[in-house]
Parts: structure tokens; C-alpha cells; sequence
């Protein structure tokens, strides 16, 4: 295996990094005022193709590969994680569902405007009583004459006031993993509502809401994939979820280091500059230490995700862990770093501070990683 990215990738990190400079880093201080995605950057994202990576060409996308998600996460992450997670969560966390289970009407209905950012899309299975324990899942879908009725709550749903769709997880079958079903759900169903957006530490410019289905009835063709096997297929798309969220901690802490050393270099304190002290610059280098480390194993766990590694899975917790872990060490550090230039709610860092803190705790928290590594160790 390399260690280095192929041209293919370089080439493309340099299109997404282009990209992220002109169309998004001038929307990020209004979108984080605001406390609202840009909606006018749905339309460029997918005509520059960065909404249809893994879609099949066939259906608007480029036939791409989870390398690719985690280049294309970790530079708009650099310019702003609210607006990172909100195309990923569309793009890579939610329409993969369809990309891998969809029938041929599902996917021809849904992926095209996916991937041209004419349609939105979320994913929602957790529930106010149920996160990590995922086959938890209480909301219900009953069948009726039209199809199916789902009744229930959603809860920290990124992207629920602006989908098109949601993929709700609902309980077809006995409780536990093997009665989960995933339902493809029009954001405009009747008896479907979310609650107003949830006020949160960082992401200020995603939505995130409680979804609440009453009654709402769908047809027998809404369930994606096979009836009572949504848990399954919740986690096969967790592996590309978490590769996008270890894209965005890596994301994060580039950007961090960078403004850090900007910083160093120029602001003095006892005559000369941060960078003439030695602690300074061992702290520097320790930052790049965990940055390089974390960006290895993220794109080693990508690489094997792509290419079907029997270890794939337990790559892909690995480099979750490590990247959220060291994205919230060295986003620490910058804010140290700045002093009191760190705490002020309009400095970057501390908009990344802010940012990075939910790596560690969505698409599967730490300790969830830490259980998948451990599994095997005990017996
Ligand atoms: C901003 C935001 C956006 C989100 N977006 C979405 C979304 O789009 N769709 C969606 O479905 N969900 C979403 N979530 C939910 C997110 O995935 C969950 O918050 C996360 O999975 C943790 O679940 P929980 O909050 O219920 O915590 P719990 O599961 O209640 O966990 C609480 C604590 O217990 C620990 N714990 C739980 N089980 C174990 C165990 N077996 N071993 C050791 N420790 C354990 C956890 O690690 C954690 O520290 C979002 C959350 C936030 C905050």
C-alpha cells in the first residue's frame, strides 16, 4: 500500500480545496450569524460533483470512492464544520442508504437531485431515548391498507427542517437488531413536523431538530432495503459516515494548526515572537505529530473501506477515534495558543473549538469506537 495520496486524489483535494476557498469560506461568518446553512451553495456543491461522490455516473454521480469523502470532508471542515456536516450528512451519510439498497425507482427518484443539490436529505434513527444503542429504536411502523403507518420521535436530526427526505428507522419486527426497517419518508408527509432548531456549543450553521411522525402513513414501496434488516444496513453506512467524520476532525485541526502557526510567527510577547520560545514550537510540532497521525489512519481506514479490507471496520473506529480525539486536543491547543485572541466568539479557533467538540460523540461516540475495537479481545 502507499502512503501517499495517488494523483487522482491529490488532484481532486486540490479541486475541493479551490472550491471551499471561492464558493464557501465567503459564506461561513454570515451562515454562523445567521445560524443557517447557505442554501444558495447546495447548487454549486453539486455542480461541481461534490454531492455524488459514491453515486453510481448512471445516476448523476462519479462512480467515486470513500478516499474521496474524506479529502472532500476534510477541506470544507477547514473553512467550517456547520456547513461540512450539512452537505456530508446529505450526501454521504444519508443517500448511501439509497445508493446501496435502494430499488431501481428509489434510486432513480431520489439520487439525481441528491447529488445536483436540488434535493435534501437526512438521516434519523436517533430517538430522545435511544442513541448508541441503535437496535433501541422505539418508533413504530405498523402496516396498513396504503402501506405502512409510522408513529414516533426523532431526536438531533441534522438537516430536519431542510429535507426533502428523511430515512427513518422505525420498528417493524421483535425488539432488538432484527426488527429495525428503514423507511424513505418526503419531507412534506402529512403527520410529519419538526421542532424548531436546536440551539447547540458549535455546527451553528447546520440544522438540527427533534422530528416527530404522527400518524404518518407511507406506501408499501417507502421501506428502503429489506424489511427488519435496517439495523444491518445502519451499520454498513456508518463505516462511510465515520470515514466523512474523521475527514472533519482532520479538517478542523489543519486549519487550527495553521492559524496557530500564523499566529506564533507574528504575535510577540517579551520582545520577540510566540515562535522564539522553544515551548511554543514543541507544542507546534506535537500538533503536527497528531495531525499526521490522525490524517494516516483515516485515509489507511478510507483505503481499506474502498477496497473491501477484512479489517476495514475496525480501521475505520480506529481512525474516528484518533481524529476526533486528536481534532479536540489541537483545536485545544490553538485556543491556548491565542491567549485570549482564542476566547473571543468571533476567532476562528474558537469556532473550530466549538465545532469539534460533537466529533466525539456523533456517528457513534468514542466509547462505541472503543467497543467495536475491543470486540474479540475477551474471549
Ligand atoms: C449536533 C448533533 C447532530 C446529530 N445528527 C444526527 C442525525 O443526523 N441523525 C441521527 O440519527 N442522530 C444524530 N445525532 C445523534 C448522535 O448520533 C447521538 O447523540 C450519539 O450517537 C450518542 O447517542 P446519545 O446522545 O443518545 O448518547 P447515549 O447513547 O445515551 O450515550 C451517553 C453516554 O454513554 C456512553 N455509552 C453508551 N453506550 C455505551 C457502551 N455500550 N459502552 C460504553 N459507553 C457507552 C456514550 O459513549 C456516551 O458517553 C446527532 C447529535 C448531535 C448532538
Amino acid at each position: 500500500m502507499s502512503w501517499e495520496l495517488d494523483d487522482d486524489h491529490r488532484e481532486f483535494q486540490a479541486t475541493c480545496r479551490s472550491f471551499v476557498d471561492r464558493e464557501v469560506r465567503p459564506l461561513v461568518e454570515p451562515s454562523e450569524a445567521a445560524g443557517t446553512f447557505p442554501a444558495e451553495l447546495w447548487k454549486p456543491l453539486g455542480a461541481a460533483g461534490l454531492l455524488g461522490l459514491v453515486t453510481p455516473a448512471a445516476h448523476g454521480g462519479a462512480d467515486g470512492d470513500g478516499l474521496a469523502v474524506a479529502l472532500l470532508a476534510e477541506e470544507l471542515s477547514r473553512a467550517s464544520g456547520g456547513i461540512a456536516v450539512t452537505a456530508l450528512v446529505s450526501a454521504y451519510m444519508a443517500a448511501p442508504h439509497i445508493v446501496r439498497h435502494g430499488t431501481a425507482a428509489q434510486q432513480e427518484r431520489w439520487l439525481p437531485p441528491l447529488a445536483s443539490g436540488e434535493a435534501v436529505a437526512s438521516i434519523a434513527v436517533t430517538e430522545p431515548g435511544t442513541g448508541s444503542d441503535v437496535a433501541g429504536v422505539t418508533t413504530t411502523a405498523r402496516r396498513s391498507d396504503e402501506g405502512w403507518v409510522l408513529n414516533g420521535r426523532k431526536m438531533y436530526i441534522t438537516n430536519a427542517g431542510l429535507a426533502d427526505l428523511l430515512i427513518v428507522a422505525a420498528r417493524t419486527g421483535d425488539p432488538g437488531r432484527g426488527g429495525v426497517t428503514l423507511f424513505l419518508v418526503e419531507g412534506t408527509a402529512a403527520g410529519l413536523s419538526t421542532g424548531r432548531p436546536l440551539a447547540k456549543m458549535g455546527w451553528h450553521s447546520s440544522d438540527t431538530r427533534e422530528v416527530v411522525l404522527d400518524d404518518v402513513t407511507v406506501a408499501a414501496d417507502a421501506v428502503l432495503g429489506q424489511e427488519n434488516r435496517g439495523f444491518y444496513q445502519i451499520m454498513e453506512a456508518f463505516q462511510l459516515e465515520r470515514i466523512a467524520l474523521a475527514g472533519m476532525g482532520v479538517g478542523h485541526a489543519a486549519e487550527c494548526l495553521e492559524l496557530a502557526m500564523d499566529y506564533a510567527r507574528q504575535r510577540e510577547a517579551f520582545g520577540a515572537p510566540l515562535t522564539h520560545l522553544q515551548t511554543i514550537r514543541h507544542k507546534l510540532a506535537l500538533m503536527e505529530i497528531e495531525l499526521e497521525s490522525a490524517r494516516l489512519v483515516t485515509y489507511q481506514a478510507a483505503a481499506r473501506l474502498d477496497a473491501g479490507h477484512p479489517e476495514a471496520s475496525r480501521s475505520v473506529a480506529r481512525a474516528k477515534y484518533v481524529s476526533a480525539v486528536a481534532c479536540n486536543r489541537i483545536v485545544d491547543d490553538a485556543v491556548q495558543l491565542f491567549g485570549g485572541a482564542g476566547f473571543v466568539e468571533e476567532s476562528p479557533v474558537a469556532r473550530h473549538y466549538r465545532d469539534a467538540r460533537i466529533l466525539r460523540i456523533g456517528g457513534g461516540t468514542d466509547e462505541i469506537q472503543l467497543e467495536i475495537l475491543t470486540r474479540g479481545m475477551a474471549s
